[in-house]
């Protein structure tokens, strides 16, 4: 009895799986045509200096709006594009249009030389061709000032290649471009690859400051990660701020700049020019 229970246990478990990467395969196809069909668009969220109480930046942030699925989370689509290697022409885009948006952005409120841009970058962008070079080009085809280009990189696309990704990096450096850790906190690295990789400041994974308030030791984590970035001269930014009780608690903390919904959504370029305005 028991056998054939498992037997079919089996069978149920491989039905689930070959329909899972069927449903991948599908949306991987469907990816592959949406920049032409408009189904992808950019979205950016603020970023603000915590004491000045000044917008400093925009996070951009990609957006999927399936024609069946609807809106498709970019933590979904993201790794499908990752993983059918179509985030080597994806991450490219995205960085080419937002850098045109953000030279517009700037003219229109009237800051042709301040407010960052800050662009996610995956692993695998770092591992292919020539990642220096792609950024240079969209830098010198767009007029985007390269001081005011942040490239947010997880702890994944860093670890176990620092001595390739500390060369590709040090190159845009020296040309300006400024570095972050993006969720820091999250991964078991820790401090260990902020000696050996350049980075210029930290993110701060939102599911820290999501508790501080409540649970001592995620505000003791908070406020260490904020005081060890200082101490090496990085910036710090808190991400996923929800509440003016958050904001407050950072502030305090010495934290220089945050970003979440609290202080504004991901938004379009429309209304980001409105709101610098
Ligand atoms: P991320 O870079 O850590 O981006 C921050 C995420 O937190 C965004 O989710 C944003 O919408 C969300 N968020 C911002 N404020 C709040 C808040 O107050 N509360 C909560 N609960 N969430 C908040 P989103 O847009 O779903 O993106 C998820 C992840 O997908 C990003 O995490 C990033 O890793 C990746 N991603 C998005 N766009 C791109 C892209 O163009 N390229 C690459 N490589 N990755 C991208
Ligand atoms: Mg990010
Ligand atoms: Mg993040
Ligand atoms: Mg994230």
């Amino acid at each position: 009895q028991a056998k054939v229970a498992g037997k079919n246990c089996y069978r149920f478990y491989s039905r689930a799986m070959d329909q899972a990467v069927e449903r991948r395969v599908q949306l991987e196809q469907d990816l592959r045509g949406a920049w032409d069909r408009g189904e992808l668009t950019l979205a950016y969220q603020p970023v603000f200096d915590m004491r000045a109480n000044r917008l400093v930046g925009a996070e951009v942030l990609l957006r999927w709006q399936h024609p069946k699925h609807g809106m498709v989370a970019p933590s979904v689509f993201i790794e499908v594009a990752e993983q059918g290697g179509l985030i080597e022409t994806l991450g490219p885009q995205v960085l080419r249009i937002a850098c045109r948006d953000a030279v517009r952005w700037r003219t229109e409120c009237g800051q042709p030389d301040a407010l960052f841009l800050a662009v996610n970058v995956s692993p695998r962008q770092l591992r292919g061709g020539d990642f220096a070079a792609q950024v240079e080009e969209i830098l010198a085809g767009t007029g985007h000032p390269p001081s005011l280009l942040h490239l947010e990189l997880t702890e994944t696309a860093v670890i176990g290649d620092e001595l390739r990704v500390s060369g590709l990096l040090g190159r845009l450096r020296a040309r300006g471009v400024k570095v972050w850790l993006d969720d820091f906190g999250t991964g078991f690295s820790g401090l260990s690859h902020l000696r050996r990789v350049p980075i210029d400041g930290v993110k701060i994974d939102r599911s820290f400051i999501a508790e501080a308030l409540r649970n001592p030791d995620d505000l003791a984590l908070t406020t260490a990660i904020i005081a060890m970035a200082h101490s090496l001269g990085m910036t710090v930014v808190a991400e996923g701020v929800e509440t003016e009780g958050q904001a407050d608690l950072l502030r305090e903390r010495g934290c220089d700049y945050a970003q979440g919904y609290w202080l504004g959504h991901p938004m379009p370029l429309e209304d980001l020019i409105a709101l610098c305005r």
